[in-house]
């Protein structure tokens, strides 16, 4: 299977989209939005400033990002394909990341931009749920990603979550980041010839069966 990099703006559905490829192909699922979650939960003096910085819809340093991701990648063994989730976000995260996969000897196949409207985005933003425990993704607007029963974890239970960040406030904040930052992230990865785009209004199983096309290595 192809090694993946994912990018969307907030809200779009990159998590669900991941969590499925977890389930079905076993893919390393490689996000950074988990990774400063996961410190924000450490509840140290570095907590309340990643909060901080993330719940007003602003980018986490690039350096601090690159940090992760190495302590990730020296704690994890690599022997499945990898999916990238929320990185890169700007220009200078796609040249970190490059340098870093040719260290490793790792190639990066696809780019997938999950594009989609700033009122759709926003909807999905405001609807979306998450279990703390397993980190499975939930949306009440939508039936087939709905939790069976209302606000607990399909898979373990658990009482669902809203993320802080999942305001109106910080949803246009981050749009624009979006718009501003990542966006030459797409340039670039089209002049290399490696971005497909899917249009992320079709459903999830939809979305799904593109990217199981895109993906595989025949
Ligand atoms: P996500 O879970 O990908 O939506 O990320 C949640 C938030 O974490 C983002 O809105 C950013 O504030 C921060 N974040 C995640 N990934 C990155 C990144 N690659 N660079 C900078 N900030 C990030």
């Amino acid at each position: 299977m192809k090694n993946l990099i994912f990018i969307a703006p907030h809200g779009t559905g990159k998590g669900t989209q991941c969590d499925l490829l977890v389930q079905k192909y076993n893919y390393n699922h490689i996000a950074t939005g988990n990774m400063i979650r996961e410190a924000i939960s450490k509840n140290d003096d570095f907590s309340d400033k990643l909060k901080n910085i993330i719940d007003s819809g602003k980018l986490v340093d690039d350096d601090i990002i690159l940090k992760m991701l190495n302590n990730y990648l020296e704690k994890n063994n690599l022997s499945t394909s990898i999916v990238f989730d929320g990185y890169p976000r700007n220009l200078n995260q796609a040249l970190d990341l490059e340098k870093l996969m040719s260290q490793k000897r790792i190639k990066i196949d696809l780019v997938i931009y999950l594009k989609i409207d700033k009122e759709e985005a926003l909807k999905r933003t405001l609807g979306r749920q998450f279990c703390p425990n397993c980190q499975r993704s939930y949306n009440i607007y939508y039936q087939d990603l709905k939790p069976k029963q209302e606000n607990i974890c399909d898979v373990c239970n658990t009482n669902l979550e809203n993320r802080s960040d999942d305001t109106k406030e910080t949803f246009d904040k981050l749009f624009n980041v979006f718009l501003k930052e990542t966006e030459p992230v797409l340039r670039y990865y089209q002049e290399k010839n490696i971005l497909k785009i899917i249009d992320a209004s079709k459903s999830k199983e939809e979305i799904f069966a593109i990217i199981e096309e895109s993906i595989s290595d025949n």
